[in-house]
């Protein structure tokens, strides 16, 4: 048994309708750790080369990791790790809530889904940790609350958790995401088209918080060093942002720096950002909230009564989705937000993707690329809340123009042609996150060299550039920033902890000792997120993704920004190339982003290139 995990992998064949369990070699589990690193290492071994990611070939993998769910701060999370079918690149989306938590509980590592059930089914751990493969058609088209609703009755388990897909996902939209426990959603790249692909409603999960199915090292010491650190560090000053407004303090922040994605990216500032602020929000909050067992607890839950939507109760929103939603699409009215919010929750579909989506659409309307009769008689004007409300329906069931919205702001550009791609904000067909590069240079660099296409996620830059105190206008430098969050990053993501856990790799040695009983030294951590960024890169090098694929949009390189800090400025060509080869050259890649020999070498990933096996043959 190997401490600090359930030490089962399940093997879920929808096909055949076949349970197989597995128990993952200790080796893999101390090179890879867990959540982002074993679905790699998993995704890179089983999955045959360009497969369309929408076929029955494709495989779904949920992971959690040796600290998922322990009680340390932040660790109420797990990954959703596929082939996207937005980018065809690796996919790895990161998602809080109790559901991950209570995988960890139940004693599983990993479920990875395979094949297609023949009809809509949806998959039940129960108290023993039994795996059920149930018919699901009675809840076919259901939204998200109703889905978890009805299958935690039907499992005769109100406590159960459950992670499903909406009417985006069984209409295979490309940026349906799998929403856990209503309102935290494993948004980015389209894993919840995966799970519709193969004819999976849902996973429930039943579970006893008093009796997990794993063991840590030493829980005595686990639990003292854990009291230390929250006392010390997560009650500090440096979480004050999510005691106050959490993510949606950034809505100012970005603002004050002159990067709020406005109007799709035309603009930095946004007139009236005040109405969408961290401020406003505090005023329609009932309280604040958290995942599971999580102490820094940066939730909001709210209640808002829209004249024309009703009554909404969420958690949420983050900073993301009020800056895509609100900002992007030109809407400056916070419950309206909300209430898009709620609805986009419902359908199971990605906010940041959706917003972007809806500003392009916006901005082609504006610019007579597409008229009236092309949406079905809608007039689609910047801030306007009907219209938004009408296109996430047409988006999540593929209504009219929405068969095109639901492919992603690159596919739309492909239909429309001409020159719209030179505001399609996208990058290997993932859409911008809520971060303009041209008043962050470096922002531009860590969405072109992200694993899965634009991601904030990899290597929030901005933290040290515009938020802190380098530069932002230069692109020295800017590389070695990149690589060092993105290989951070990497191996926090396969602990698996969030995004919002400021922490060092002396502080995850520390834990993943007590934890599991290796004492793995900070920099045998730092070699092992390097290794696994390096391992999905050979994965996307396979799909054919090269050099020509790590870009940046037309717009952020030519068009300069109209207006706040950031005004005048636009990156350029030569400025992206600049930071883009500096990048390739301290990863040890060569001048087309491909891993160099002794690179390879030296992570120990030399025999991996083109190797594929499948556990099950
Ligand atoms: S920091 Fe916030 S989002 Fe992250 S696990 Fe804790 S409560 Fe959830």
């Amino acid at each position: 048994m190997v401490y600090g995990y359930g030490n089962r992998i399940a093997f879920i064949d929808l096909t055949k309708g076949k349970v197989k369990i597995r128990k993952p070699k200790e080796s893999i589990l101390k090179e890879y750790i867990g959540g982002k690193g074993l679905g790699a290492r998993l995704l890179y071994d089983m999955l045959p080369p360009k497969i369309d990611p929408l076929s029955p070939s494709n495989i779904l993998i949920f992971a959690v990791g040796p600290l998922t769910g322990t009680g340390a701060p932040a660790s109420a999370r797990g990954v959703i790790v596929t082939k996207s079918p937005a980018t065809w690149t690796f996919n790895d989306s990161n998602g809080g809530g109790f559901f991950t938590s209570y995988m960890k509980l139940a004693g599983y590592d990993a479920l990875v889904f395979l094949g297609r059930a023949e009809k809509l089914s949806y998959v039940y751990i129960d108290h023993d940790g039994k795996i059920h493969i149930r018919d699901a058609t009675h809840i076919s088209g259901y939204g998200v609350y109703a889905t978890e609703d009805t299958l935690k009755d039907e499992v005769g388990d109100k406590d159960a958790k459950v992670a499903s897909i909406g009417p985006a996902g069984e209409n295979l939209v490309k940026i349906a995401g799998v929403v856990v426990d209503k309102h935290h959603i494993h948004a980015r790249g389209g894993s919840g088209a995966v799970m519709g692909s193969k004819n999976l409603k849902a996973v429930v999960v039943s579970a006893d918080k008093n009796n997990p199915r794993y063991e840590l090292a030493y829980p005595d010491e686990f639990n003292e060093f854990n009291r230390r650190y929250i006392k010390e560090k997560i009650f500090s000053e440096e979480y004050s942002w999510a005691k106050d407004g959490g993510t949606p303090v950034i809505v100012q922040w970005s603002n004050e720096a002159g990067l709020f994605p406005t109007k799709n990216f035309q603009d930095g500032v946004f007139d009236g950002w005040e109405d969408i602020s961290a401020e406003i929000l505090k005023s329609y909050r009932t309280s604040k909230a958290a995942c599971y067992r999580c102490t820094i607890a940066c939730r909001n839950l709210v209640k808002i009564r829209h004249e024309k939507f009703g009554e909404v109760f969420i958690d949420g929103p983050e900073y993301e989705t009020i800056a895509m939603v609100g900002g992007s699409t030109g809407l400056g009215d916070f419950k309206a937000i909300v209430s898009l919010n709620a609805l986009l929750d419902d359908m199971g579909m990605d906010s940041i993707s959706a917003g972007n989506i809806i500003g392009y659409v916006m901005e082609l309307y504006e610019k007579g690329y597409i008229s009236k009769d092309d949406l079905g008689g809608l007039e689609a004007k910047w801030g306007d809340p009907d219209v938004e409300h009408e296109l996430v329906k047409m988006i999540a069931y593929r209504r009219g123009f929405g068969d095109i919205m639901a492919e992603g702001v690159k596919g739309i550009a492909s239909y429309i042609g001409g020159d719209s791609y030179k505001f399609a904000i996208e990058v290997k067909g993932l859409e911008y996150p809520a971060y303009d590069p041209r008043g962050s240079y470096s922002m531009a660099l860590a969405y072109a060299t992200s694993d899965r296409g634009a991601c904030h996620l990899r290597a929030w830059s901005i933290v040290e550039e515009a938020f802190g105190d380098k530069d932002p206008y230069i692109v020295e430098g800017k590389a070695e920033i990149v690589i060092r969050l993105q290989d951070l990053n990497a191996i926090k993501w396969s602990m698996v902890w969030c995004d919002f856990l400021a922490i060092n790799y002396e502080d995850m040695s520390t834990y993943l000792r007590l934890a599991t009983g290796w004492d793995l030294k900070p920099e045998e951590l730092r070699y092992r997120g390097e290794k696994i960024w390096n391992l999905i890169r050979l994965f996307n090098l396979r799909e054919g993704f090269t050099r020509r694929d790590d870009y940046a949009p037309y717009r952020i390189l030519h068009e300069p920004l109209k207006s706040g800090p950031a005004k005048d400025k636009v990156i350029g060509v030569d400025n992206f190339n600049k930071m883009l080869d500096e990048y390739y050259r301290l990863r040890g890649w060569n001048k087309d982003g491909v891993p160099l020999k002794k690179t390879l070498r030296r992570l120990r990933l030399s025999k991996d290139y083109k190797r594929v096996w499948h556990p099950l043959n």
